[in-house]
């Protein structure tokens, strides 16, 4: 899978118009890869609308834990369910923002119990990579976040693994580092909502994936996609993208 995570931007309506219209442009006909976009949450209905007769699925970029109730500024799973499929938690770029383990695992909770299909953000910093401390780090996460998760819910289950060094930075983490991590959150989660569980939920990369890296991490055995920001703001750049994975996947299916 593709995901699309589109942070803050774009700053009108008619933007996110025009960049839904060419990723789902590039995403017709391609079978093999699940496409998603998340789009700040004013632009989630009218995205909404674009989407019908398209194979793009919807996604928002937090969610609260609570269904309703005097939370001003929040949104809930409850009501995200109404209107997309997906919902990322945990993005380092919230974590930053204050947000704790314990919160990120209320609302992969509420979310999960929403029946979203739910994106967990991990990832260490670079000091904490450097110390050598990322899989300690990264492990801590996932127990943490999955405190409400069930086996039930591995379908609905998708690992990011995000280094932060790797955000926004163009500094990708090297396909063999970027395994390893990734096998570490399979293999944690599996300790937590059992193995058949663990094998059954996605495990994704998230960091500086661009056209000219994706094919590197969608190849891994152990990666079943890729958490894009900045460069699924380039409708070119992620349509390029889309179909080079398309391709890996199709080669790898035949
Ligand atoms: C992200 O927003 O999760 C992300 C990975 O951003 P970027 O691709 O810009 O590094």
């Amino acid at each position: 899978m593709l995901a699309a995570n589109w942070k803050m931007n774009p700053t009108s309506a008619g933007e996110a118009a025009e960049l839904v219209k060419a990723i789902a442009d590039a995403a017709r006909g391609q079978q093999q890869v699940t496409v998603a976009v998340f789009p700040p949450f004013v632009w989630l209905l009218g995205v909404l609308e674009l989407l019908e007769g398209t194979s793009l699925q919807l996604g928002a970029q937090d969610c609260y834990w609570e269904p309703s109730g005097p939370f001003t500024g929040e949104v809930s799973a409850a009501m995200l369910a109404g209107i997309c499929q997906w919902v990322i938690v945990g993005h380092s770029e919230r974590r930053a923002m204050g947000e704790t383990d314990e919160q990120v695992a209320r609302k992969a909770g509420a979310a999960l119990a929403a029946q979203l299909t739910t994106i967990i953000c991990v990832g260490e910093n670079q000091e904490q990579m450097d110390a050598g401390r990322a899989s300690e780090v990264v492990a801590a996460q996932v127990t943490a976040a999955l405190a409400q998760a069930s086996a039930d819910d591995s379908g609905r289950l998708v690992l990011a693994y995000e280094p932060i060094w790797a955000i926004g930075t163009g500094k990708n983490a090297g396909p063999e580092h970027a395994y390893g991590m990734m096998r570490l959150l399979r293999e944690t989660a599996s300790g937590i909502i059992g193995e058949r569980a663990g094998l059954h939920l996605r495990v994704i990369y998230g960091g500086s994936v661009n056209a000219a890296n994706i094919e590197s991490y969608v190849e891994l055995p152990q990666c079943d996609g890729c958490l894009v920001g900045g460069a699924s703001l380039k409708a070119e750049e992620f349509s390029a993208m889309i179909r080079s994975t398309a391709g890996v996947y199709a080669t790898a299916g035949s």
